[in-house]
């Protein structure tokens, strides 16, 4: 009926599109994935379309019922219009076109990766996060923070947690109020610190206890909310659990598979490209709030310093994490002096040591 025309398909697993040699036959379209053998059949009576197919249409966003999540895009207008005669049901503005909505996003997103992203030099994950609706990122958060919390006690303690609370306010006054985080400090004997989506940060007690100084809190904390502003955290996930899953959050869809999601998230691990980032807005916070950026520098160059000494046991996670110490003091010495003052007060600084107990 129509013959091989190239497509762009994706399984919807991973965040990537391939591309594929599609026809039309007797049954339906057929898709030929590079490295297998027969040809995906997607019946004509079980298919969706992004919007509906006519007589002039020049490209088709096909879904399929029973691959949830995977879709096809083929730009190809004697396959639009073959399809549209195939399948008339295609056509109706109605019916299938609402059936479909939960799939339009998939849709957009895989147009969106095959056309241009690539170009403009961003990654299809970070594109696809940063699409996800705010209510989807402050989901996916929640999720974070509460399978990182299930097992282990948040340190709480009222003066520790006022101590934690004015400097984080001072920093996102520092952003221009926008982006407001949620700090969570976690009763964990590892040196860690992560942003999660949504605006949720957690910091481990080993963090609080291990600083010399408010300054290397203050830095920590504006480095990960660097991360935040830049949405890493939402990409790191959909590179990690795929881009049906990260669909299945924004439509309400089940999301058995997020279980793990806290671990998911430890384990990432940024691109230098991506710390950098995270460091220039830190350090943009740090200097909207008057605070010195000494203080991320030399805490970081401390622990890389224990760290090669190999006198931390069992390695320290903050530095696989959050590498590049000196490409972070150099950024940090670039910076024209400013006016400081301490991050927290002696008294606060007290309590916000002591806010595990
Ligand atoms: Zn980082």
């Amino acid at each position: 009926m129509i013959g091989k025309v190239a497509g762009r398909f994706s399984d919807g697993l991973r965040a990537t599109s391939v591309e594929v040699d599609v026809a039309l036959d007797g049954r339906g379209i057929l898709i030929e994935l590079p490295g297998t053998p027969e040809p995906l059949v997607w019946p004509y009576g079980a298919l969706a379309v992004a919007s509906p197919l006519g007589r002039s249409s020049t490209e088709a966003l096909v879904t399929y019922a029973h691959m949830p999540g995977a879709t096809l895009f083929v730009e190809s207008a004697p396959f639009a219009q073959g399809l549209a005669s195939a399948a008339p049901a295609l056509t109706a503005r109605a019916g299938r076109w609402r059936a479909a909505r939960p799939w339009i996003w998939t849709a957009a997103a895989v147009a969106a990766i095959g056309f241009g992203v690539w170009a403009a030099g961003l990654s299809p994950a970070r594109v696809v996060a940063g699409m996800l609706p705010d209510g989807a990122r402050q989901k996916l958060g929640a999720q974070v923070i509460a399978s990182m919390t299930a097992n282990r006690r948040t340190c709480a303690a009222p003066a520790g947690v006022a101590a934690l609370d004015a400097l984080v306010e001072r920093l996102t006054e520092a952003g221009g109020g926008k982006n407001r985080f949620k700090v969570t400090i976690v009763d964990w004997r590892l040196l860690n610190a992560f942003a999660a989506p949504g605006e949720q940060i957690v910091l481990t007690r080993e963090i609080i206890e291990k600083a010399r100084s408010p300054e290397e809190v203050a830095g920590v904390l504006a480095h990960e909310m660097g991360h935040g502003i830049e949405r890493h955290p939402e990409t790191g996930i959909v590179r990690a659990i795929g881009l049906t899953a990260a669909i299945e959050l924004v439509t309400g869809g089940a999301s058995g598979g997020l279980v793990n999601i806290g671990l998911v998230l430890t384990q990432l691990s940024y691109t230098r490209a991506a710390e950098r980032e995270a460091d220039t807005q830190g350090l943009r916070l740090l200097k909207g709030a008057g605070i010195s950026p000494s203080g991320i520098v030399d805490f970081f160059k401390r622990v890389q310093g224990v760290e090669r000494k190999g006198s931390a046991g069992g390695g320290l996670d903050i530095l696989r994490t959050h590498p590049q110490s000196e490409e972070r003091a150099r950024l940090a010495a670039s910076q024209a002096p400013y006016p400081t003052t301490p991050a927290l007060d002696p008294a606060a600084w007290a309590a916000l040591q002591r806010i595990c107990g």
